[in-house]
């Protein structure tokens, strides 16, 4: 099958600060974790503290993890087309 994944997520997550708005616009991709630092983990990505965390998704969830990009308020939320790095935002 083909691989469908075509853009790159980038969260650098010891920038986040703890806004919450990403998890409003993409409940899929997005938790709160309370229980340790208050900030967004990014669920299926890399959810040590203090390390970038990186996923790969496909076109159809393209939308929602834009959404989630534009509202976080520090920007940490970073989004690459796979076959050129090209950034989009
Ligand atoms: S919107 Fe940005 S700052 Fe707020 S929790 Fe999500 S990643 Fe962190």
């Amino acid at each position: 099958m083909e691989n469908k994944k075509k853009y790159v997520v980038e969260y650098d997550r010891p920038n986040c600060i703890g806004a919450g708005a990403c998890t409003a616009a993409s409940p899929k991709f997005w938790k709160m974790n309370y229980d340790r630092d208050g900030k967004a983990d990014l669920i299926g990505g890399n959810e040590k503290e203090d390390t970038t965390a990186v996923i790969e998704i496909s076109e159809e969830d393209f939308e929602e993890m834009k959404a989630s990009a534009e509202i976080c308020p520090v920007n940490v939320i970073r989004i690459k087309k796979k076959e050129n790095n090209e950034k989009i935002i």
